[in-house]
């Protein structure tokens, strides 16, 4: 399409000029002809559809009939004027009534004419009305209506009073699209339009905004979100491409002897099918030469850990450094615990490196690291400063990644030329589609098989007013020797008031369960991590029975004794949350308890969230539930959702369509990798031309 009669201004359209034009842009952000091009419509209403009236539907639709006046009564109720029609088919009647303005209509309505009506139904028992119908004789409505398909539009208030009606958008689209004829040019190459079986473009947009049939509309719909996901998926497809040509990677070619011994004499159990599958897959990605970028997803307890270890040894037996990254101190102190553990029979050095390590044990671990004396680091964020340096980087690890951002993973990448290889795992599954479109430049490995043996963790919802049962119940577990996690929503550490439930449920619980027959710990992201840690301490080493915290627990703690999780306010945690937190038990051979605990009146939203949690166990299900109650914006947290925004595609709905593009993108590139072949000139077109897709022109050009 010609840019410059894209950008010009929508006051130059037929029909628009300068003061509406301002109030456009002011109310509605449409200053160009591309955006009001882009202004597709958000609803339809079916004008092709005749009601008869003995066959209206019993709600408040909007109908449309065609019938006679059989009288125009004016009456008065409660002192106010109204006119009042009686309108008939062969099949019943309908009251047309109209509250104001009704001089004219009372003056024009003939009684022998016959008539279109259209609006919203109204029931009073079996009396369908409508209030203020749009009425046309049966003549002017076949004349005036060229497209019975309509488009509404979002409006507001102030232009709706400035007199731009629905009518309004309609002509002027239709003005500017008719004008635009020979100018909006097809984007896409023959090929891909005949293997997927979509419209051209210009057909699509004239009927996105003015459909002929619900047929065309379709078909513009399927054929334009094809098109948005396709220049996405493009996207991704070209910088991977880029990085991968550029990118070598090491290659780790060897299976030496610590993997062997460890597999001979360390492992504790037999790996699950899908462990032996990602590591395979990644085995796979260390021999290729190229450099690895995969996510790992595999619910909470899935046996992740397993994996970066063994994948860890086959970076040693390389000759190559690993790191691991966890998010917080707790956790990494953990990985650092359990890592040493099981390696101890292997002769490999395994350090920790957190913000609370000492300076002068800094030191040494920053010279051993230099010196490649290191084999693995353990640790959080201080892993990414500068001063860290490796001898040999191979591997990265980030254990869940949903607190890291783009930022530090680049960080990882600068710490070896090439980048070592990096491999980032999540309890939080996040849904195929979701993936693809937010990371699809990563390759996504999947465990969703448990490990065998394991007891699924009985979900309830308790009221408040339950409370007692509850705390009996906890007693209970206390005698049989089983710990209690019982969490309060401090969603955000800073704000005053949760934190102000969280210590007057610490100091309700001290006396529900006081000493010395019971202990309770508290831990919550206020407190320093010398104290944070000393406390989570006695929990881990049962001195303690109840751990009070906030969800700073959330990510990757393991206390195997741990059998029961409360949590307090459960309707305030979304869903991947409550999954996440609900994983920190079942973690032992006894059965364990999740108990989520409501005030009484649950919004229908909460209800049914808390409902999926008590029958859904699998994370890879509930992520589904999740990102259809929420949206992927909100799912994901707001920095991510603006990489979801599409105008007409929904990720959840038109997966479909997404698979298709994915596949379409690739097939192109293996293909034209620079998209230079006549037949992708289109395409080649769009990049150069389009401010979405400018960015991607440099890998082509
Ligand atoms: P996550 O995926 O949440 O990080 P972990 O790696 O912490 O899960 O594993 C959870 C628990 O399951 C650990 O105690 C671990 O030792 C155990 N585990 C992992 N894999 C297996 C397996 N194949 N068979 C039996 N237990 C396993
Ligand atoms: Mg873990």
């Amino acid at each position: 399409m010609n840019n410059d009669i894209l950008n010009q201004s929508i006051e130059f359209i037929k029909g628009v000029g300068p003061a509406r034009s301002k109030l456009l842009s002011e109310e509605l952000n449409l200053k160009t002809v591309k955006d009001l091009i882009d202004f597709y419509p958000y609803r339809y209403i079916d004008r092709s559809r005749f009601f008869k009236i003995n066959e209206l539907p019993k709600n408040q639709s909007e109908v449309q009939i065609i019938g006679k006046i059989k009288s125009v009564k004016r009456t008065k109720v409660r002192f106010r004027n109204r006119l009042n029609c009686e309108f008939y088919d062969e099949t019943g009647k309908v009251d047309l009534i109209w509250y104001r303005g009704f001089n004219w209509v009372e003056e024009s309505l003939k009684t022998n004419e016959e008539y279109v009506i259209y609006g919203k139904l109204s029931w009073f028992g079996n009396n369908p009305s409508i209030a203020h119908p749009e009425i046309k004789t049966k003549d002017s409505f076949n004349r005036n209506i060229p497209r019975r398909l309509h488009g509404i539009y979002s409006s507001t208030e102030k232009l709706i009073n400035e007199g731009v009606t629905q009518k309004y958008f309609i002509k002027i689209i239709y003005n500017l699209l008719n004008s635009l004829q020979n100018q909006i040019k097809e984007n896409l190459s023959y090929n891909i339009l005949n293997e997927y079986n979509l419209i051209d473009r210009y057909k699509a947009i004239i009927n996105i905004h003015l459909p002929e049939s619900q047929e065309l509309l379709s078909q513009s719909s399927k054929r334009l979100k094809f098109e948005e996901l396709f220049f996405n998926q493009l996207g991704f497809q070209l910088t991977k491409n880029e990085r991968i040509q550029k990118l070598n990677g090491f290659k780790f070619e060897k299976v030496g002897d610590n993997l062997n011994q460890f597999y001979k004499n360390s492992l504790p159990f037999e790996l699950t099918g899908d462990q032996k599958k990602v590591i395979k897959e990644i085995r796979n990605d260390f021999r290729d030469g190229k450099q690895m970028n995969r996510l790992l997803q595999g619910d909470v307890g899935s046996g992740k850990t397993i994996v970066s270890i063994m994948i860890m040894l086959i970076a040693i037996d390389n000759n190559f450094q690993s790191c691991i990254l966890a998010p917080t101190e707790i956790l990494a102190n953990q990985h650092f615990k359990s890592i040493k553990e099981l390696l101890s029979g292997l002769d490999i050095k395994i350090d920790l490196l957190t913000g609370s390590v000492k300076t002068k044990d800094r030191k040494a671990i920053h010279e051993d690291l230099l010196s490649g004396k290191t084999n693995i680091l353990v640790g959080t964020h201080a892993i990414l400063e500068d001063i860290v340096k490796f001898k040999n980087l191979g591997l990265s690890i980030v254990d869940e990644q949903h607190r890291f951002g783009v930022a530090q993973r680049a960080k990882l990448w600068k710490k070896n030329s090439p980048p070592p290889h990096v491999l980032v795992m999540t309890a939080t599954p996040i849904p195929r589609t979701l993936a693809m479109s937010l990371y699809g430049d990563l390759d996504i490995s999947s465990i969703k098989e448990l490990p065998p043996g394991r007891i699924t963790t009985k979900t309830v919802h308790k009221y408040d007013k339950n409370r007692l049962s509850v705390f009996k119940f906890l007693r209970e577990q206390i005698k049989k020797g089983r710990q209690i996690y019982l969490v309060y929503p401090l969603i955000n550490e800073s704000e005053k008031l949760d934190y102000k439930d969280l210590m007057d449920g610490y100091e309700s619980i001290v006396r529900e369960f006081p000493r010395p027959d019971f202990q309770v710990s508290i831990v919550h992201g206020k407190m320093s991590s010398k104290d944070k840690d000393y406390e989570m301490g006695r929990f881990i080493n049962k001195e303690t029975q109840i751990l009070v915290s906030t969800t700073v627990i959330e990510v990757g703690v393991n206390v195997p004794n741990a059998s029961v999780m409360v949590i307090e306010s459960a309707e305030r945690f979304g869903l991947s949350q409550l999954h996440q937190l609900r994983g920190r038990v079942g973690r032992g051979n006894e059965e364990s308890y999740c108990i989520l605990m409501t005030k009484d009146n649950l919004s229908e939203d909460s209800k049914i969230r808390v409902d999926t949690m008590v029958k859904v166990s699998d994370g890879f299900k509930l992520a589904e539930v999740d990102l259809k109650l929420r949206g992927p914006g909100d799912m994901m947290g707001t920095k991510q959702s603006g990489a979801l925004k599409f105008k007409l595609a929904d990720i959840i709905y038109d997966s479909e369509i997404l698979n298709n593009a994915r596949k379409c993108a690739y097939k192109l590139l293996e293909s034209d990798p620079r998209l230079t072949k006549k037949e992708n000139y289109p395409i080649r077109h769009e990049i150069s031309s389009s401010s979405n897709s400018k960015n991607l022109w440099r890998y082509i050009s």
